[in-house]
């Protein structure tokens, strides 16, 4: 569908550019997309004002609502077709595309029966007078999403700005926007008005950059990589508007001597081979006290070497990447760790048959890095999982927040009292004890520290981001 999804019909890009999208299992184009460019983008923000000030504006909380709920029910409607549309266009093995749907489905179920309980509240202050606070929405916000959740990412940004009745504009990734494609549509079918959700597709640096600019955008929801994040920002800044930012992270996942191997080993290692890595919450570092160091990581080499990597639809442990370059620049961490001497402990195997123009790369367990080593501290984005021992407590925990990011964390310990002692002292959004979430679910606040970004998205907390408070005062004697 090569075309845009403005004030609830769709529309060629002004330029009538298009490009291709291809499948990241087998390097095949499978569709084409409209590259939007700033009059569309215009077209969309003027739109969403039209609707926000309009049919949109006057429905009652209970009646945006049920709107979501219903949209909630269609996408589950559509489960099976939004799963196989997913997985082609992100290469993500079928069964996590299908987690991903039911999440995005969960999203405006969740924030759909939330939408009418945002209550205000009053103040006491002097004599004669009531004080009301009260919720209003932003307005019209903009959302921009990166390409490894797009479904997810679609439910996670959209559904809490449309429950507080924010009309919407959305960019998804170029790489990956097939089921947000679907989804505007799905949305329109259930009877959300025109304008009320908006979509244009096309690259960051125009369609992006044109919807982050737009001087009647009130707030941007950007998820995505920390470089663009600081443009995001300065534009916000320009007009002096509000944003939230979920860059990437580094997440350390602590493992003591006295943990429950059995129980954190195949979460460990899921948390870096689900979507290839390629997951802003990924347990990347993985810090194993010196004790237990040799014992553990003989047996997670042992499992990861078992892990199948091949293309979606066979439903591997590990998928392809998204594209060419972010296969690239993963296998170029890969090589440099080898050339640094950096030991590998272990390679997971490709599947026989494997497509030849698929965008692969070997997970790869890389081990003991060095604490300096770029392996130890940057965002590699892609299945490569650096191990690091650590002396006793106040190890782990300098270890620990010793990257510019702070997203989320692992601890695994028996001991109550200690998990307690560093979940409070690591620096990130969320901290899992015994357990790893990679961003837990749609009920769990979720955001960074440091460069990970500001703002929390999920749970309640999201809903407070998508409006602004009022106070209003009236003297009544
Ligand atoms: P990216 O920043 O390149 O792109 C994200 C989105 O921004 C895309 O829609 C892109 O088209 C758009 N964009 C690009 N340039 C732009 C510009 N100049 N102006 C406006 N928009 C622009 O990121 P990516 O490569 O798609 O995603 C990978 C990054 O996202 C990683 O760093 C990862 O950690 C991060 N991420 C973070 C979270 C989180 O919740 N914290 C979730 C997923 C991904």
């Amino acid at each position: 569908m090569a075309k845009l999804f403005i004030d609830g019909v769709w529309q060629a890009a002004d330029g009538g550019e298009t490009m291709p999208v291809f499948a990241p299992s087998t390097g095949q184009e499978i569709a084409r997309i409209a590259c939007a460019g700033a009059s569309d983008v215009d077209r969309a923000v003027k739109a969403a004002r039209r609707a926000v000030e309009g049919a949109w504006g006057r429905l009652t909380a209970t009646e945006r609502g049920r709107l979501m709920m219903r949209l909630a029910e269609r996408i589950l409607d559509h489960a099976q077709e939004l799963t196989d549309l997913e997985a082609r266009d992100t290469g993500k093995p079928m069964s996590q595309a299908r987690a991903d749907v039911q999440a995005l489905a969960r999203y405006f179920e969740y924030y759909g029966a939330a939408a009418d309980k945002v209550h205000g509240d009053t103040i006491p202050y002097l004599n004669g007078y009531n004080i009301a606070i009260v919720k209003e929405p932003h307005g019209v916000t903009a959302h921009i999403t990166p390409w490894n959740y797009p479904a997810q990412m679609f439910g996670r940004t959209l559904a809490p700005a449309l429950a507080m009745g924010n009309a919407t504009v959305i960019k998804p990734a170029e790489d990956a926007c097939l089921s947000a494609l679907r989804i505007v549509e799905l949305a329109a079918e259930v009877g959300l008005p025109d304008g009320a959700l908006n979509l244009v597709t096309g690259r960051g640096e125009e369609a992006g950059a044109a919807l982050a600019a737009h001087p009647d955008i009130n707030f941007i929801s950007f998820t995505g990589s920390p470089e663009v994040g600081t443009l995001i920002q300065t534009a916000a800044a320009r007009n002096h508007i509000g944003c939230t930012l979920e860059l990437g992270g580094k997440s350390p996942q602590v493992v003591f001597a006295d943990a429950d191997m059995d129980l954190a080993l195949p979460t460990v290692q899921k948390a870096i081979i689900q979507n290839a890595g390629q997951t802003c919450s990924a347990g990347s570092r993985l810090l194993v006290q010196r004790s237990v160091y040799d014992g553990f990581t003989e047996r997670l080499a042992e499992s990861f070497a078992k892990v199948r990597v091949g293309p979606h639809h066979i439903d591997p442990d590990c998928g392809p990447v998204i594209n060419p370059a972010q296969r690239a620049r993963v296998q170029g961490y890969i090589d440099r760790a080898r050339a640094d001497g950096i030991p590998v402990i272990a390679e997971a195997q490709y599947v026989p048959d494997l497509p030849a123009g698929g965008y692969y790369v070997l997970p790869t367990l890389f081990g003991p890095v060095p604490r300096g080593n770029a392996l130890a501290c940057e965002e590699v984005f892609g299945p490569v999982l650096s191990i690091l021992p650590f002396e006793d407590e106040e190890d782990a925990v300098r270890l620990a927040n010793a990257t510019e990011y702070g997203l989320v964390a692992g601890v695994w310990t028996r001991d109550g009292a200690k998990a307690q002692r560093v979940a409070r002292r690591i620096r990130s959004g969320q901290v899992f004890i015994n357990c790893y979430g990679a961003g837990g679910g749609v009920e769990l606040p979720f955001g960074g520290v440091k460069k990970s970004g500001h703002g929390r998205e999920k749970g309640f907390m999201a809903l407070e981001e998508f409006c602004v408070t009022k106070t209003v005062v009236n003297y009544h004697g």
